[in-house]
């Protein structure tokens, strides 16, 4: 039995020869196993260019509009089952049908970008805080100062590949039911370029480029904060045959203070001051990280109180204005008492009409604290 071309091609039988050139173009945008990786489209595929291979020729579409199948075994001269021939890349049809001139996509330059590179900051905190012009050792491709990119020795030039002709890719030509297909693959003798360089920079062995060790400057703005980077434009790695350099990201590592722990732009520390200072009141001096600020411990200040010095953390980043300082206060009891202090501790507790228990042999001590709670409920 015939195969129904006009309807895989979804086409009229009156369809003119550009419309089945349309709806073939169309239906291999849709189910070229370049670009459809399904099985199943595979095979329709298959069934699509027989359908073009016969209604694009005049003599089988004939055979076809009088109930015969041109493909079929002994069915016409030329055409085997499945026809279609060889194998055509979906890029080869889209240029068959849209004429994409040969050696349109021509040689490729030996000058390209060269990519970012990116390089790890540790800093203090007073650094990031306050900003500092750091020096950096970078490790990257520059440009040959030998050849100045070029990468042929001095008073030679770059020759015509001769494999491509300078075009830099080579053609083939396969014989299709689309008619001649013109397919084009990069020279492998020049890569690509159409150049060759018959006496090679000795310094740069062509590259245009060479790896270099070298010492720069970067400016840290104020506030910057721990894995920030700075971008310094085209300070990356100059690209082959000295292209024009990528960028250079410098990231911000900040390493960790003694004393001030760091959030966002506000900074927390831990002072510790003893019982009677906690419970008298007094003044300190807490050393900020540009300058000593005097702060008043309340009377009767509790242990974990956080006392507030607004404005003397990190500067902002952007905008003005700078975060706070939290000071957590620790209130230490004392540890070891002379017979002094303890009869001063003694008469105090008395004073405040407090129940003290003394520590016996016995162990006493836990049963009459027990007590002590007991009766104050
Ligand atoms: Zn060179």
């Amino acid at each position: 039995m015939a195969k129904d071309y006009y309807g895989i091609l979804g086409v009229s039988r009156d369809a003119s020869a550009d419309d089945i050139k349309r709806a073939y173009r169309k239906l291999a945008r849709q189910y070229h196993p370049d670009v459809n990786p399904d099985p199943v489209a595979a095979d329709k595929f298959k069934d699509i260019n027989a359908a073009y291979e016969v209604l694009s020729d005049d003599q089988k579409r004939q055979i076809v509009d009088l109930g015969g199948d041109p493909l079929a075994p002994g069915g016409a001269p030329g055409g085997g089952p499945g026809g279609a021939g060889p194998f055509v890349g979906f890029q080869d049809i889209m240029d068959a049908f849209f004429g994409a001139a040969a050696g349109s996509r021509g040689p490729r330059s030996r000058t390209r970008p060269g990519a970012d590179a990116i390089l790890r900051l540790e800093l203090d905190l007073t650094d990031t805080a306050f900003g500092v012009e750091a020096p950096i050792t970078v490790d990257t491709a520059v440009i040959c100062t030998t050849c100045s990119g070029a990468g042929t020795a001095a008073g030679t030039h770059l020759a015509t590949c001769e494999a491509c002709g300078g075009r830099g890719e080579v053609q083939s030509v396969q014989r299709t039911f689309l008619g001649q297909v013109v397919s084009s693959r990069p020279c492998v003798a020049c890569q690509g370029y159409g150049t060759v360089i018959p006496h090679p920079c000795a310094t740069c062995s062509g590259d245009g480029r060479v790896r270099t060790r070298r010492s720069l400057t970067v400016k840290i703005p104020a506030g910057v904060e721990d894995g920030m980077r700075i971008r310094l434009a085209q300070q990356g790695e100059v690209g082959p045959g000295g292209g024009t350099a990528g960028d250079l990201y410098v990231e911000i590592h900040e390493r960790p203070h003694d004393v001030y722990s760091r959030k966002g732009d506000d900074l927390h520390c831990r002072v510790t001051v003893p019982m009677t200072a906690a419970a008298l009141g007094t003044r300190l001096t807490i050393r900020t990280l540009d300058s000593d600020e005097p702060v008043d411990v309340k009377p009767g200040t509790q242990p974990g109180a956080t006392l507030r010095l607004r404005g003397r953390g990190v500067p902002h980043l952007r905008g003005t204005g700078r975060g706070d300082l939290y000071v957590h206060l620790d209130v230490r009891t004392p540890t070891k008492l002379d017979a002094e202090q303890e009869r001063a501790l003694r008469e105090f507790a008395k004073a405040r009409g407090e129940e003290v228990a003394e520590l016996t042999k016995q162990g006493g001590f836990f049963s009459r604290m027990r007590d002590a709670f007991n009766g104050h409920g």
